[in-house]
This record gives C-alpha cells, sequence and structure tokens, in this order.
C-alpha cells in the first residue's frame, strides 16, 4: 500500500499548473510528482515529472480533444493516476486567488463553501473560475475526496483599514470595493521561514519582493502583512510580465471616451497587453528583456527596477523603517541582475550588496555591516497549499479533544 497523496491544483489564467506530495507520517516532504498544462486554450501542452525524471514531456492535448481548463485538468489527473492510482488520495489542495474580505484562512470545500467562492467570482473574474473548475475537475475524478481552497488574499486579512480602504462613497465600499492584496500563499511561506533564517534583530521590518511574472511586495512587521503593493486587483502596484501596474484611472476613462474601449478590451490591455511585454515590445520574459539591445527593453528592465525601489521607499516608510530585504519567486530568486540593480537603489535606506554572494545566489546577499541584510527566499507555494490540506484533513479526522 503506497503512502497517502496530497494533490495541489493551481489554476492560473491560461495554465494549471499541479504537484502532488506523499504523506508518509510527519510532515510532508518536496513534492514527489510535478506537471502543468500551458497554452490553454489554443496549444495545450502537458508536461509531468517525478522527481528529476520527466514522464510526460511537452505532449500536445489538441488531439485529445482538450480546449479548455476543465479537459485540462481532466488529463493532468488521469496522468498522474497512472504514476500512483486513485487510492492513496488523501485530499486536494486549491490556489484560490480571492477570499473575499470573509475567507482569513484554508477552508474545507462543501457545498455552501463552494457557493460562497462562487459569489466571489466578480472580484476575480479571470481567476476565480478557473480555480472553482479545479474543484469540479477533482469531484468528478474523485468523487468525495476532501478538498481545502487555500487563499492568495488570507495573508494579508491583517492589513489595517487606512490602508486597505479605499475611498470611495460607503455604497461603493460596502460592495466589497477594497484592497485585498494577492502572493498570500507566497508571503505565508516566506514568513514561515523568516525565524528560521533570520536572526532575531533582522525580521521586525521586512519587505518581501515576490517577482515573477505577476509582482508584488509586501511589509511585513513581526512577519505579519501591514502593507502590500498589489490592491482591489493583482493589476495594481509594480510593472508585471503583462501587466502595468499602478495606473491612473484616467487613462481608462480616456480610452473609454476617445477609443470606445469596452471591458473586454480593456481587459485583454491590462492582464495581457502591458508590463514588459507592452513596454519593451520584445518579451514578458525578463530574460529576453535583459538580453534585448532595444532602447524601448532597457527601458522596461529600467522601470521595473524603478518602481520596485520606488515602491520598497513607501513601505519602508509605512514601517518606520526596515530591517531587511527579501527577494522571492522567478525573477526575485533567479536574476542576479535585477536583484543588484535593486539593491543599488536602495543604497540611500542602507542596504549593500555583497556582490559574490548575490551572484552566487546566496541565501544572504548584503554585505556585513550594512543597516538593511538583503536575502533570496525560494519561495514554495504549492508546498504551503499541500501542507494546508493534509492540516485541515487530520484536523477533520480528529477533531480537537
Ligand atoms: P514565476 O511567475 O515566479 O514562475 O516567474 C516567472 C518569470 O521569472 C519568467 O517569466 C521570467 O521572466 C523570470 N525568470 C526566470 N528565470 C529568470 C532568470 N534567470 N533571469 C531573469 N528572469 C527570470
Amino acid at each position: 500500500m503506497s503512502a497517502p497523496v496530497v494533490l495541489v491544483l493551481n489554476a492560473g489564467s491560461s495554465s494549471v499548473k499541479f504537484a502532488a506530495y506523499e504523506a508518509g507520517g510527519g510532515d510532508l516532504g518536496p513534492a514527489r510528482w510535478r506537471g502543468q498544462v500551458e497554452g490553454i486554450p489554443d496549444d495545450p501542452t502537458l508536461t509531468l515529472s517525478e522527481g528529476d525524471r520527466r514522464v510526460v514531456d511537452g505532449e500536445k492535448l489538441n488531439s485529445a480533444g482538450v480546449s479548455d481548463h476543465a479537459g485540462a485538468l481532466r488529463v493532468s489527473l488521469e496522468r498522474l493516476f497512472g504514476l500512483f492510482g486513485r487510492d492513496p488520495l488523501l485530499a486536494a489542495g486549491h490556489r484560490v486567488v480571492h477570499g473575499g474580505a470573509e475567507f482569513g484562512a484554508p477552508a474545507l470545500v462543501d457545498d455552501a463553501t463552494f457557493a460562497r467562492l462562487e459569489a466571489l467570482i466578480p472580484l476575480a473574474p479571470l481567476h476565480q473560475p478557473h480555480n472553482l473548475a479545479g474543484m469540479r475537475a477533482v469531484a468528478e475524478v474523485a468523487p468525495g475526496l476532501p478538498q481545502v481552497a487555500s487563499f492568495d488574499t488570507s495573508f494579508h486579512r491583517t492589513i489595517p483599514a487606512v490602508a486597505h480602504t479605499i475611498a470611495l462613497p460607503r455604497e461603493l465600499r460596502e460592495k466589497g470595493l477594497r484592497r485585498y492584496g494577492f502572493h498570500g500563499i507566497s508571503y505565508s511561506f516566506i514568513a514561515s521561514q523568516l525565524p528560521k533564517r533570520l536572526p532575531e534583530a533582522e525580521r521586525g521590518r521586512v519587505v518581501v519582493a515576490h517577482l515573477g511574472n505577476g509582482a508584488s511586495l509586501c511589509a511585513m512587521r513581526d512577519g505579519r502583512s501591514v502593507e502590500t503593493t498589489m490592491s482591489f486587483s493583482a493589476l495594481d502596484g509594480l510593472l508585471m510580465g503583462t501587466r502595468c501596474g499602478a495606473l491612473d484611472p484616467g487613462v481608462l476613462l480616456y480610452l473609454m471616451r476617445e477609443r470606445g474601449d469596452g471591458v473586454e478590451s480593456l481587459e485583454d490591455l491590462l492582464y495581457r497587453r502591458c508590463g514588459l511585454l507592452g513596454l519593451s515590445g520584445v518579451s514578458a520574459d525578463m530574460r529576453k528583456v535583459l538580453a534585448s539591445e532595444e532602447p524601448d527593453a532597457r527601458l522596461a528592465a529600467e522601470q521595473f527596477v524603478y518602481r520596485i525601489v520606488r515602491e520598497v521607499g513607501a513601505l519602508a516608510s509605512v514601517l518606520g523603517g526596515l530591517d531587511a530585504l527579501v527577494f522571492t519567486a522567478g525573477i526575485g530568486e533567479r536574476s542576479a541582475e535585477i536583484r543588484e540593480r535593486v539593491c543599488e537603489g536602495l543604497a540611500w535606506l542602507g542596504v549593500s550588496l555583497d556582490r559574490e554572494a548575490n551572484a552566487r545566489s546566496d541565501e544572504r546577499i548584503s554585505a556585513a555591516g550594512g543597516r538593511v541584510a538583503a536575502f533570496v527566499i525560494p519561495t514554495d507555494e504549492e508546498g504551503v497549499i499541500a501542507r494546508d490540506a493534509a492540516t485541515l484533513v487530520a484536523q477533520r479526522l480528529e477533531p480537537a479533544a
């Protein structure tokens, strides 16, 4: 009999990532199986690995009749079950983008919870439906399997009203128009690592830079979120791969009035055609932007760094100073060049980089003696979701005495 397995699904706007963890007593180890379907809906392509070994390498799913998230999930789960069977499944954990003002912690998904999550679709119309499709797909292939939702918004529930309130009339605020913040699963992982990795004197006032395809900053005081750059939606704040970040709403009014743009074309523009891609005209991928000699690509990289530096300054004043800066996610973990440029821009604040440590992507990349320490800590969103699911299922099976 194989060890129980916790399945993790992370359904994004054009991709589905999944992982499976063995829960053989004690803490969960690293994911044993990982995979993803990219290119949904036009060219869904599956990869799947067991440890370091590729089991499925770029299988085109069009021929299997897959044209949407539900189909991609169904085929992914079938392939996974082909590896470890269906019986060992203990639980499925899902990344859910929006928990609204009500979900401050992971939740077991029953019919009532599912309905509450559906009611939040208007707050995250491009992401929440895919997250819920993942739950439906699991319910179809593994009826009765406990499912748990982990939210990207929950970690930011500690942000005070002065920071999360938008200065709109009361009737609009009462409809849920407030700043929520995102990337909270990643930030909760980093917060869990601070006591293990940072000396006590350096972990009181911390800014974490989650720099991936989506990018945001979180100001943490004693490991709790007090401010973040994303807001009502995942569009606000920093420049990102395809999103432009903070934008004067007057630009939208102008486009609506002068070009007659409607919701769909603006949504497409703001989520998919701006940011590094729109500005550089080269790519949404920072590697390609940095490698390009095009003036617009140089400007895109420069503005990516500039906006981070500007916002870290703002967050440092919210925190009343800064003890440490932590880089994480694709760009934060792997681009020594971007980290170096950000740290140079923050030299005034007391950030001083150890260039060699940075080039090696060591955990600690600041020079000794600087006022602000700097770190690289790889994030583990799937691990957080898997642990949330395993914990809630264990609590359900063994209710507290
Ligand atoms: P994530 O969303 O966290 O998976 O991050 C994905 C992004 O990280 C990609 O779109 C790239 O722009 C970026 N990235 C990955 N590796 C590197 C690298 N070595 N240098 C610069 N950017 C990178």
